[in-house]
């Protein structure tokens, strides 16, 4: 399990950090925190020439109100300070929420929220050392040519499985991408293929540099519920996410965001239409939670069965709704 060799570039600033990824496209990969990184690497699921250490970059850290009341969160900026930003907490509170359930403290020292947000995608038969994927057999994700969780199909099912993600559809964040080309900016919700092997739009000479949460998303409670083993340091089996509204007793707007159960974060279809303008009841809160169980598709990527973890998304989504409803 040791590392393989790489050759550690150091870029200045940004400029530079675009200028190396583009001289190197191919056989370079970014490191921000490098806890998902380089655990991968020693299980030897990628084997780099470079890797691009941006740590240092001070312009993508910190949290900053902008005068039109969006927020900017540079890519660089740490799990701990997000879970810690009182700005955060009291406008965009299921952002935190999320943050603080990462992993570990020590993890979430390290680990970005840009790299919560580009994560691998993960499988029972991809995060495995290299000895052990030869001996079981190597995957469309990595190696290999077959599925082991749906035999026979072409698809990848490898679930992605970051926490802050679902939040931040649910705030209907946007990121900006910096290229050699410029910067670019889209909707997270456009970033994920729905594919685990190629999850994300993102070109090889490309690099996430800030994440923007709009005014019109401040105000909202938030309830961020997870499923896993360990609970005091593992990845999502699953994860729902929820902002809502209220005036007047009545739920005035709400987004259901769902992790770990699909390739791709993903905000429940329906669920805003279902809840806007009621008042929440339990039979309700059922409802939605029947929506939130159909959008996930759990397959045996994980240690859990997909039924239970499909099933942890509709009550995990029911009590997350109650609890913010409430008084
Ligand atoms: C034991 C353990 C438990 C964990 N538990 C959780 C958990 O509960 N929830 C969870 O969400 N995560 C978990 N993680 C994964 C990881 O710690 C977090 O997801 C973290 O936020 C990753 O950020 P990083 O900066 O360390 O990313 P890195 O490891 O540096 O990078 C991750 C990936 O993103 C790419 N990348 C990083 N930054 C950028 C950028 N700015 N632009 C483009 N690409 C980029 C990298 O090239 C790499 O492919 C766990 C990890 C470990 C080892």
């Amino acid at each position: 399990m040791s590392l393989p060799e790489f050759k550690l570039l150091r870029p200045r600033n940004l400029a530079d950090a675009v200028g190396q990824l583009a001289q190197h496209a191919g056989s370079i990969r970014i490191l921000a925190g490098g806890t998902d990184l380089l655990p991968s690497m020693r299980q030897k699921l990628f084997d780099s020439q470079y890797l691009l250490d941006i740590r240092h970059l001070a312009e993508l850290k910190g949290i900053r109100p902008q005068p039109d009341g969006c927020v900017e969160i540079g890519a660089l900026t740490a799990l701990t300070t997000i879970a810690h930003s009182d700005f955060l907490r009291q406008h965009y509170p299921v952002l935190p929420e999320a943050a603080k359930t990462v992993a570990s403290p020590v993890l979430r020292n390290m680990g970005t929220i840009g790299g919560n947000i580009c994560l691998d995608t993960r499988c029972l038969w991809y995060n495995q050392s290299f000895q052990w994927r030869k001996s079981c057999g190597f995957c469309i994700k990595k190696d290999g040519d077959l599925c082991h969780v749906a035999p026979g199909g072409m698809k990848c099912w490898a679930a992605f499985s970051g926490d802050t993600p679902p939040a931040l559809l649910c705030l209907n964040a946007d990121i900006e991408i910096a290229s050699p080309a410029g910067v670019r900016r889209v909707k997270l919700s456009d970033f994920y293929t729905g594919d685990g092997v190629i999850h994300r739009k993102l070109q090889l000479n490309e690099l996430v540099t800030r994440v923007f949460l709009p005014a019109s998303s401040s105000g909202y409670r938030g309830v961020y519920r997870k499923l896993r083993i360990r609970g005091s340091i593992d990845y999502p089996l699953a994860g729902v996410a929820i902002v809502l509204k209220r005036s007047n007793g009545h739920i005035e707007d709400a987004r259901i965001g769902i992790t770990a159960v699909n390739p791709a974060p993903l905000l429940v279809k329906g669920a805003t239409e279902l809840l806007k303008g009621k008042s929440l009841t339990e039979d309700l809160a059922e409802a939605v939670g029947d929506l939130a169980a159909q959008t996930a598709k759990p397959l045996t990527t994980s240690a859990l069965t997909p039924e239970y973890r499909r099933e942890m998304i509709r009550v995990f989504t029911k009590r997350a709704l109650i609890a913010a409803a409430g008084d």
